[in-house]
C-alpha cells in the first residue's frame, strides 16, 4: 500500500498490517488509517508510579464510592501503558477546540470526549514510552469522527492526530472482589472501570422518613409558628440520620 507522508509528502510503501510507522525520509512518526497517514504523537508520563496510589485513594474516598473504601481497598502496583486516542481539532464557533476519542476499546469510564491534557506533546518515539505497553489503535478515525458529529453536530475537522497518552492501570481488592481503574499519567485524573458504589436504599429510607414526618406535622398542627418550631426540632434528628448514613454506607 502506498501512502504519502503528512510532513514531507514523500511516497511510502507500507505493509497492509502496518499501522504505526516512521517516514523513511523525514523520520516523522505516522499512523496509517483507511484515510491515509496522520501524525502520531505522544505525551510522556509526568505523574510517577509512586504518586499513583494517592490519586486513586482520593477517588476511592469520594462521594460515589462506599464509605471507608479508600482505607480498606488493597491496591496492586500501577502498570503504565500508553493508550491511543484520536484527537480532532475543529472550529467550535468560539475558536478551535480539540476533543479526544479512544482509538481502542476500553471498559474505562470517562475516556470519551476528553480534552487534551496540558502537557508536552512530542513526536512518537519508543525512547519516550520505554518499557510501557503501547496499545495499537483499533478504532478507525472515521468511526471516532462519527461519534464527534453525533455529539457536536456537523463539525469541520481541521486536523486529526493520533495521540498515545500515558495511563496507569490499577487493580484493587475490596471484600474479596477485584476492581479496575486507570490514573491519567499527566493529570492524575481517575477513570474507573467498575467500583463498589454507595447503596441508594438507606438514603431513600431517610428521604421517605423526612417526607412522612414533615407531612404529618403539617397535617396535625395548624398554628403556623408552632408548625415551624416543630419542623425545626424534627429536622435535627433527620439531618443527623442523613449524616450517619453518609458516614456508614
Ligand atoms: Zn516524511
Amino acid at each position: 500500500m502506498e501512502i504519502r507522508c503528512t510532513q514531507c509528502g514523500a511516497e511510502l510503501s507500507v505493509a497492509s498490517d502496518e499501522r504505526l510507522i516512521e517516514c523513511s525520509f523525514c523520520s516523522t512518526a505516522l499512523v496509517v488509517d483507511a484515510e491515509g497517514a496522520m501524525f502520531h504523537e505522544v505525551m510522556a508520563a509526568t505523574v510517577t508510579a509512586n504518586a499513583v496510589p494517592a490519586h486513586l485513594r482520593r477517588f476511592l474516598g469520594g462521594r460515589d464510592t462506599v464509605a471507608g473504601l479508600d482505607r480498606e481497598a488493597r491496591l496492586e502496583r500501577p502498570v503504565l501503558q500508553y493508550f491511543p486516542f484520536w484527537a480532532f481539532t475543529f472550529d467550535s464557533g468560539k475558536g478551535d477546540k480539540v476533543l479526544l476519542q479512544p482509538a481502542a476499546p476500553s471498559s474505562l469510564q470517562g475516556l470519551q470526549g476528553l480534552a487534551l491534557p496540558a502537557g508536552k506533546v512530542q513526536k512518537m518515539d519508543p525512547s519516550l514510552t520505554g518499557d510501557a505497553v503501547v496499545i495499537d489503535p483499533e478504532v478507525p478515525a472515521s468511526t471516532a469522527r462519527d461519534w464527534l458529529t453525533n455529539r457536536h453536530g456537523e463539525v469541520r475537522v481541521r486536523k486529526t492526530v493520533l495521540y498515545h497518552l500515558p495511563l496507569y492501570r490499577m487493580k484493587y481488592e475490596w471484600k474479596g472482589k477485584t476492581y479496575h481503574a486507570a490514573v491519567d499519567g499527566v493529570t492524575g485524573k481517575v477513570f474507573p472501570a467498575d467500583f463498589p458504589a454507595k447503596a441508594e436504599a438507606p438514603y431513600m429510607a431517610v428521604a421517605v422518613l423526612a417526607i412522612i414526618v414533615f407531612g404529618l406535622e403539617g397535617l396535625i398542627v395548624s398554628n403556623i409558628f408552632l408548625k415551624f418550631a416543630l419542623y425545626l426540632v424534627s429536622a435535627i434528628p433527620i439531618l443527623g440520620l442523613a449524616w450517619l448514613t453518609s458516614r456508614k454506607v
